[in-house]
This record gives C-alpha cells, structure tokens and sequence, in this order.
C-alpha cells in the first residue's frame, strides 16, 4: 500500500507504508540526504529514520532550517553528556536542551571543581566521539522500565523527571555508551558533528529552583563545518569589542549612576550631541511628512490611564503614583505618550477636512522593569521615543502607512541599515472576538497594510495570530553588521484609544465618525537605536552624525597657534571637533584620535602653517595628502550633509 507525501513545493509522491525521512530524502537527491538532518512531519519535528504510516506533508530540514539546527544541537548535548560520562564516572544529568545558539547542559558532578581545563578535556572527548558516527537510536519504554534503568544508574534527576510523566509517553535515545529520558528528535548520527567548541561553565539550580542543589551548566556550540565555528567565533569577539556599554564609554557618550538610579542613562555631551543630531535628522524629515510637533508633561494624571487602559497594564506592576501634598491628587509617571496626544486631538472639534491630523513628539517615558532585566541603553526604566500619532480617516490608512514606511527607509538608509524585512502581523481569523475594531474595517487594513508594503518593494512575511487585541501592525526587522536581527520601526493601527477617548471627527455626511489612531516610531526609544547603531557601525558612525568631526593635531606645541586657528575656523562653519594641544608626541595623539574614532585628523605642522594648509588622516583610511584648509572645507562639507 502507498502513501501521499506532500513536499513543501506543493508535489506530491506516493511512497510505501512506513517509509522513512531518510528514504524520502535519498529519492529527492543523495545530495539532500547527505545534509539531512531531521524532518517535519505534518508540522512535527521528528527522526528522519522513524516511518512514516500515513498521508502527509512534510519538510526535509538541513542546518539551514530552525528545525535541523534544533536537532543537531540537541544532539550534541547528548553527545557532550557522553564525553563528560566517559572522563566522570558516576556524573548525573539533569537537562539538556538546544538554546539559541548552541545547547547546554546541567550536571551534577558530585562537587568536583570542573574548570577552563576540563572543559577543553570534555570538549577533546567530544570530537572524539563525534568520529565514531553512532547512531541515535530511539526507544519506547514503559515508565517501570525507565525507572529501573536510572535506578540502577543512580540518577536521581532523571527519576523526578520520569515520576512527572506518562506511562506510556517515554522514549529513550541511545547513542554510542550513552543512553538519555529524551522525546527527540535527533540527526541521523554523531558524524555530523565537525567542529565542536564547548563555551562556558555557570551555576543553575535543579530546575531553576535556590531551594534545590545547584548543578554544573556547561554551554557548548557545535556546527557541521569547521568554517562555520570560526565564523561564529570571530563575530563573538567582533561583538564584545563593538558592545555598546563598552564603546558608549570609550567614547564618552553615556553613563549610569547608582545615585541617578539604575536604568536611568545619563547623556554626556558627545552623546547627547549624537542624540540631538539624530532627533533634528528626524524633525527635519517628520516636517517635510507633514507631522505638527507637541510637546506634553512627563506625568499625566492616574484617570487618564484607566482611561487609556494603561493603568491596568503599567498600574500596580510599574513605578507608583505619585501624590501630592494636600489636594490627594494622583499622577503616573508617562509610560506611553498616546493618552497625551489623545487629549491634544480633543483639544479642539475635527472635522474630516483636518485628517490626517500627525502630533509628533521625543516623548520620554518610564516603564518599570526588574533590575535584573536591565542592560545598557536596550533595557532601561526611563527613554525617548521618536513618537508619534496619526489620526485618520478609515480611508487613509493605506496612503498614511506608504508615508511611514517611506519614513522608515529612509532611516536605515541614511544609517547604513541595508538588510532588513517587514512582518506583517494579522488577526487570528478563527478568534476573531478577541479583537476590538469593526469586522470589515480590519480586514480592509490588513489588506491595505500589505499592499502598502509591496508598493514598496518591502520584503514581508504575513503571521496570522501576531497583531494586538486592538489593530494590525507591519514590524521592521533589521540585520546589522554582525547579521544579528534587531526589530526597529513599528507602525500599528489603533482601533481601541479612539473608542476609549471617545475621539470624533464631523464627516462630510455632517454625522460624527471614530477616527483611526496609528502609533509609529522609526527609531523607536533613542536610547536603544543608539545602542544598535553603535554596535551596527562599531562607534563609526557617518560623518554628519559624529560628535566629532575632526580633530586638530599640532605636531608640536610650535603649532598650537596656528591649530587654533584652523579649529576656530573650522566652527564658525559649523565643523564640530577640537584641538589638541597636549605636549604629546604626534604619533600618540594620532593614535588617540583614533581610539576616539573621529573621522577627520587634520595635521599642522611647518609646512601646513606656512602655507595655509592641513595634511589630511581619514580615520581607518591613513593619510589622505595636504590640502589648503579651504579646499578640505569644500570636500568635507560635501561629505558631511545630513540626510
Ligand atoms: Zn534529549
Ligand atoms: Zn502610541
């Protein structure tokens, strides 16, 4: 008897009962099979070499697929397990589970110290094994079976893990002398395993819990191609050096205080000069989009968030009311803008001619979050959001989205972001009384939402289920230098604010109509997009954004006048930068300068004074020649116009 596969390019193939993803593969292309590495089988991640006894569809996947690298991932924990059971007898095994970016594993070791050493030996055993090519085999057991097994092995972690489940659910898997509790799946055989690179070690109590022991949690990473390590390791380090807490220190831009609080950054002067360049950069575009900027309090009073809905979000779970002395009222600090600007559009009556109304504002607000949640300028308790609200009518949706996304490219192109794609996030169509908004106006902004995108060329994936109770939303995620996602410029359409606040507008008609309401903000919080550009461009950031400029270096104190000369000239044109005038060897100030990574050097020396010139160094360039300082200004200027 034959079965029908359905393969992800919609053919379809018959096959006999119980054949096999392997098989499948194989009659595919050998070429397929040999990087084979586990299948989806109506949508579950299985063996390739567990039959297949029905109707299905189904997805080979490789390390190129989430699933294939799963697998493979969580096969090398079960190989690291065996390693570490070869060099300790007696270990016992708590979990093991693929993460992110490699896998771990938990182990009691029986207090034994284990260190940078042992885990080069584990790592050793691993690559060892690996060669072997032993299969996983797996293997249905009743519960009284596996009890016995880690009875007998004396494990008393995996006992508690069996004493949780099913009689009847529990597999085992068994490669080589290792034998795991384990659901699966797993990659044909350990062969696959090339290159292996055990990481770290760190404490982690059984099951997450300070009451229970606390067990050895080795994290290792394994690929199938020796490349593929080195290229995974050399953008580890490439991430540490361009960490944007290190190099928002080395280059003085921001700080934290335990005094200020914690998650409370404060801008130095270099810093909140890039912050201001960026937030005029996006005035300047904001105007010409026909955004009207307001300005409105951090505070808002405790009723205008049970209005909002806000209240119940942010109320008891973040920062407190404030109160004050004798009239007993109460005040929120600010955690979303929206209510503000709510207030704004009711300040006065609407009529259909005023839409779309835009109120933009570098609102700054403050939500609460567990210390241990904070990092950096990504995760803190008080930020900027380049903020702003769209009221509009049904009918404008689509034309307001083609001015956001224009906004939005605009952004990543003036900032070196090339890479990027949109997500489109829709209703659940099956649940749709989750949702608040009439029917036929979500589906024509849903329609609408993606029509915009393609008009833009936008590359975009459709999720169904991803859009808040309240509208639909298109989702800008960008991959940095590093090929890390970061997602950047949310645009989402609001159909709950204008019915909370009661917001109106006189049609033509001359009846009264709910506005749309949509939330967007390129960068998002300033300080995160500060963040992701420095860690994107590695503190070299674009001329016209750079704090500063230029730097002045006299190669000897002989010359500190005529480098006054140069810098004072230089900002009465509006060039930022200084001059160094230390009583330092020219080689260290260049190499300071460096350090700082300010694009332009300018050298001053004998001959530069005499004749009116400047030797010209471009920051990881070298030297670029002597110029007269007129001729650098033309160049320069041309260079450093803003976007
Ligand atoms: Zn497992
Ligand atoms: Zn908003």
């Amino acid at each position: 008897m034959n079965i029908k596969i359905s393969l992800p390019d919609g053919s379809v193939r018959e096959y006999p009962v119980g054949v096999t993803g392997m098989e499948i593969a194989k009659s595919i292309s050998e070429g397929l099979a040999r990087v084979s590495l586990a299948i989806e089988v109506n949508g579950e991640l299985r063996d390739l070499s567990r039959p297949i006894d029905k109707d299905s569809s189904i997805k080979i996947m490789t390390w190129n697929d989430a699933g294939g690298k799963y697998a493979f991932w969580h096969s090398s924990a079960h190989l690291m397990a065996e390693a570490l059971e070869a060099l300790y007898p007696g270990v016992k095994f708590g979990i093991g589970p693929p993460i992110e970016n490699g896998f771990y594993y938990d182990v009691d070791l029986g207090g034994r110290p284990f260190g940078d050493d042992d885990l080069a030996a584990v790592e050793n055993k691993v690559k060892e094994l690996a060669k072997r090519e032993s299969t996983f085999a797996r293997r249905d057991v009743s519960k009284k079976e596996a009890l016995d097994y880690f009875t007998k092995k004396g494990d008393e972690y995996k006992i508690e893990l069996i004493n949780g489940l099913e009689d009847g659910s529990i597999t085992f898997y068994q490669q080589g002398n290792f034998t795991d509790l384990c659901k699966g799946p797993h990659i044909p055989h350990t062969g696959f395993i090339k290159a292996v690179k055990l990481l770290n070690v760190a404490g982690a109590y059984w099951r997450g819990d300070e009451k229970n022991k606390m067990l050895t949690r080795i994290y290792g990473i394994t690929f199938p191609k020796q490349k593929e390590l080195e290229e995974y390791l050399f953008i580890q380090e490439e991430a540490k050096k361009r960490d944007h807490r290190k190099l928002g220190k080395e280059l003085e831009l921001f700080t934290f205080s335990e005094k200020v609080g914690m998650g409370l950054p404060l801008w130095l002067p270099k810093g909140t000069l890039l912050r201001e360049r960026l937030e005029q950069f996006m005035r300047r575009a904001q105007v010409k989009a026909g955004y009207d900027p307001v300005v409105t309090p951090h505070i808002g009073g405790k009723s205008l968030y049970v209005t909002s809905g806000h209240y119940e979000k942010y109320g008891k779970d973040s920062f407190q009311p404030i109160h004050t002395p004798d009239e007993g009222e109460e005040f929120l600090l600010k955690p979303m803008n929206c209510p503000h600007h709510c207030e704004i559009y009711k300040s006065k009556p609407r009529s259909y001619r005023d839409l779309p109304i835009r109120l933009a504002e570098f609102g700054t607000v403050y939500r609460y979050e567990q210390s241990g949640e904070l990092h950096g300028l990504t995760r803190v308790r008080g930020f900027t959001q380049d903020d702003a609200h769209i009221f509009c009518r049904p009918e404008q949706v689509k034309a307001e989205f083609v001015k956001v996304i224009d906004l939005v490219l605009h952004v990543f192109k003036s900032l070196g972001f090339e890479n990027y794609t949109a997500q489109v996030s829709l209703r659940d169509r099956t649940n749709k009384a989750k949702y608040i908004g009439e029917d036929h106006l979500w589906d024509k902004a849903e329609r609408e939402i993606q029509e915009a995108a393609d008009e833009r060329g936008l590359k975009t994936v459709a999720v169904e289920g991803e859009a808040a109770f309240y509208g639909p939303k298109l989702d800008f995620m960008v991959r940095d230098a590093l090929g890390r996602s970061w997602q950047l410029g949310t645009i989402q359409v609001d159909y709950n604010l204008p019915e909370r606040f009661e917001l109106e507008y006189v049609g033509s008609d001359n009846q009264k109509h709910r506005p749309v309401m949509i939330h967007r903000a390129p960068f998002g919080s300033l300080e995160r997009f500060v963040a992701v550009l420095i860690e994107h461009c590695a503190g070299n950031f674009p001329l016209w954004l750079s704090p500063d400029q230029i730097a002045v270096l006299p190669i000897s104190e002989r010359f500190n006048d005529y480098g006054q000369l140069v810098i004072d000239k230089l900002k009465e044109l509006d060039i930022r930068g200084f001059l160094d005038d230390r009583d330092e060897k020219i080689g260290r100030k260049i190499r300071d300068a460096e350090v700082q990574k300010v694009p332009y050097m300018l050298i001053v020396g004998e001959r530069e004074s005499a004749e009116g010139k400047v030797s010209v160094r471009r920051h990881g360039k070298g030297d670029l020649g002597s110029l007269l300082l007129k001729e650098f200004v033309d160049q320069f200027r041309i260079e450093a116009v803003t976007p």
